[in-house]
């Protein structure tokens, strides 16, 4: 049986659920496809992670009517602290220095899928097909004919490939990609203590890599501790004691006692960058395109941009009366992304170059380096609008325009 839609969304990941909610409210019909049953996805055994959401996402997600789900659950960030090993100090932000609210938000993954599921099911465009896997994909002229394991046949004008780094959809259409892998393991898990975090994020730079401290609503933290694998290897297999030990002097005493609550969970870090943002009657979106270092934070926003221009740029086409897989348009997406998407490629690489190196030339002019844009209030400015993601010609999901 074949059935159609203008759009399909593959994957039902953090992207796939945005991009569903932004094409649909964009105009267009949309069937989402998605591996794994969606209440897994969203329980508490799925995903241990916390994101930070930059200001301009939250502006996309409060558009999307995703948002005021979340807010009960997203802790402002009102502070960043960053500093390298035992130096002091040396890069801070605050929000007061952008303007008269946070710099961005922590949210357990757990609740950004809760709040698009249930955005996603309310929003009569969209039907959700889970689980269920894409197995096949051919592309013509005029669409794509997507197969589904269970043989049922989607045809669409668009496919919006949401399907992870190691997307399937970017094999089926023969797109290629560069991958490193950074021999690196973020180890993940909630710590709760004594004091208030007053809304501070702390980012210290260890030789094995960053350790951020992301604090969460309630005296909790989730620490995002980046380590070697083989180092990170055995750190996991520590007692619950040891490993509160291993934790504790990386984070030191500031709150008070520390205790680790809820499960230590780990994710291999490499980075995914596809050759090609798009090809005929298909793009990629998020990690499917581009998987990054967790070290600024950003992979899930650079994904919502990715949605945010791919809803402008497909609703001005709709509004010509031109089908949302127009070269034209597809064109135009890959070219207002192309920027965003290498220098974050760029700078996410570099900074775990430079912050994961012990050779004393390397930490001087790193320290030098901080030191300088922490004395130049324009470039500390500059840094601060690019990590809440407000940098450059904004779409209009970002600048309050449906
Ligand atoms: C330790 C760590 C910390 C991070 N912290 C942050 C942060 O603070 N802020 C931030 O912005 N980002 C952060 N990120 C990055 C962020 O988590 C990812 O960029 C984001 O989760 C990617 O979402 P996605 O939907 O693109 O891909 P995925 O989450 O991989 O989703 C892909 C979905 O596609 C489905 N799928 C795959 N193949 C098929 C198929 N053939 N048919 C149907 N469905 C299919 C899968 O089941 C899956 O549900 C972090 C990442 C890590 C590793």
């Amino acid at each position: 049986m074949i059935e159609r839609s203008d759009i399909a969304v593959v994957g039902g990941g953090m992207n796939g659920l945005t991009a569903s909610l932004a094409l649909a409210r964009a105009g267009h019909s949309v069937t989402m496809i998605e591996r794994e049953e969606p209440a897994v996805l969203s329980g508490d055994g799925f995903d241990g992670r916390v994101s930070s959401i930059a200001w301009g996402s939250r502006l996309v997600l409060d558009n999307l009517g995703a948002w005021d789900a979340m807010v009960p659950h997203a802790q402002p960030i009102l502070e960043i602290r960053v500093s390298d090993r035992d130096a002091p100090l040396f890069l801070h932000y605050d929000h007061k220095d952008v303007g008269d609210h946070p710099l961005g938000y922590i949210l357990e993954n757990r609740y950004i899928r809760r709040a698009l599921d249930a955005a996603v099911a309310d929003e009569p465009g969209i039907t959700v097909l889970a689980p269920a896997s894409v197995t096949a994909m051919e592309r013509d002229g005029t669409g794509a004919n997507l197969t589904i394991d269970d043989g049922r046949v989607l045809r669409c004008s668009l496919v919006v490939a949401c399907d992870g780094a190691m997307s399937g959809v970017r094999t089926m259409a023969g797109i290629g990609h560069r991958t490193i892998a950074y021999g690196q393991t973020g180890i993940v898990c909630t710590v709760e203590y004594e004091r208030d975090h007053r809304g501070i994020a702390h980012e210290r730079f260890l030789p094995g890599g960053p350790f951020a401290i992301l604090p969460v609503p309630g005296n909790r933290s989730s620490l995002v501790w980046t380590e070697k694998d083989a180092i990170a290897q055995r750190v996991l297999q520590l007692e619950p004691a040891a490993f509160l030990e291993e934790i504790a002097w990386r984070f030191g005493d500031f709150l008070g006692d520390l205790k680790v609550t809820g499960p230590v969970w780990s994710y291999p870090l490499t980075l995914v960058l596809a050759h090609h943002a798009t090809a005929p009657r298909l793009v990629l979106v998020g990690d499917a395109a581009h998987r990054i270092h967790p070290i600024a934070g950003q992979g899930y926003n650079l994904g919502i941009r990715d949605v945010a221009v791919l809803a402008e740029v497909l609703g001005d086409s709709r509004r010509l009366g031109l089908d949302p897989g127009d070269a034209v348009a597809l064109a135009d997406y890959a070219r207002r992304r192309r920027v965003d998407t290498f220098s974050l490629v760029a700078v996410t690489d570099g900074l775990n170059r430079l912050f994961s190196n012990a050779i004393p030339p390397v930490a001087l002019a790193r320290d030098l380096g901080l030191g300088a844009v922490e004395r130049i209030p324009p470039l500390k400015r500059l840094f601060m609008r690019h990590a809440m993601g407000t940098v450059g010609r904004l779409p209009r999901l970002m600048r309050g325009e449906g």
